[in-house]
């Protein structure tokens, strides 16, 4: 039943996706928010910077719960209420890898994730999730794009390491949303 979403398709080309949306800085994501925490590793750690912690919020935002940043977690419930209405069958079976977990890119040593803020989500169809770097996205991430580039999300498949299950709030949203 879920075959067809999990399915793994050929990405179309980078320049046929995130028009007009910048993957979100490190460095945006410090300048409005501060640093989650002083140092990061390879796993999940607890954010301990105290205005942020008291912006990380839970809450079911339809086909899932999740933690993460307050207005992200408000976005992506607006992007999942147009999953439900324009696509149900994606809104149905998405799940969700996670999106609060304050670490460090996969890879790297010293560049923090997005996921660090819960300004990220990391999504999958079916029991698997799909690896990066392979050029390759579940055709359910291919249909969910959509509504998450109308609110303003970066999707991960643009990256130089493309990640295809990763959506995070682009730049010039995280902007709009925390400095406006
Ligand atoms: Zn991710």
């Amino acid at each position: 039943m879920d075959l067809k979403l999990s399915k793994l398709v050929s990405l179309p080309s980078k320049s046929s996706f995130n028009t007009g949306l910048s993957p979100c800085k490190p460095v945006t994501l410090t300048r409005l928010l501060g640093s989650p925490r002083e140092s990061l590793g390879t796993d999940c750690q607890p954010v301990t910077h105290r205005e942020l912690k008291k912006r990380i919020v839970t809450k079911d935002v339809g086909p899932f719960k999740v933690t993460g940043l307050d207005v992200a977690v408000n976005s992506l419930q607006r992007v999942l209420q147009a999953a439900k209405a324009g696509d149900p069958e994606v809104y149905d079976q998405v799940k969700s890898a996670g999106m609060l977990c304050v670490r460090l890119v996969r890879g790297s040593r010293s560049k923090p994730s997005n996921h660090s803020w819960g300004t990220a989500i990391d999504l999958h169809f079916g029991s698997q999730v799909d690896g990066r770097q392979d050029g390759l996205c579940q055709v359910g991430l291919l249909r969910l794009y959509r509504f998450f580039h109308a609110e303003g999300w970066y999707w991960g498949a643009g990256f130089s390491k493309e990640d295809s299950m990763h959506f995070e709030l682009a730049d010039e949203t995280v902007t709009r949303l925390l400095a406006g």
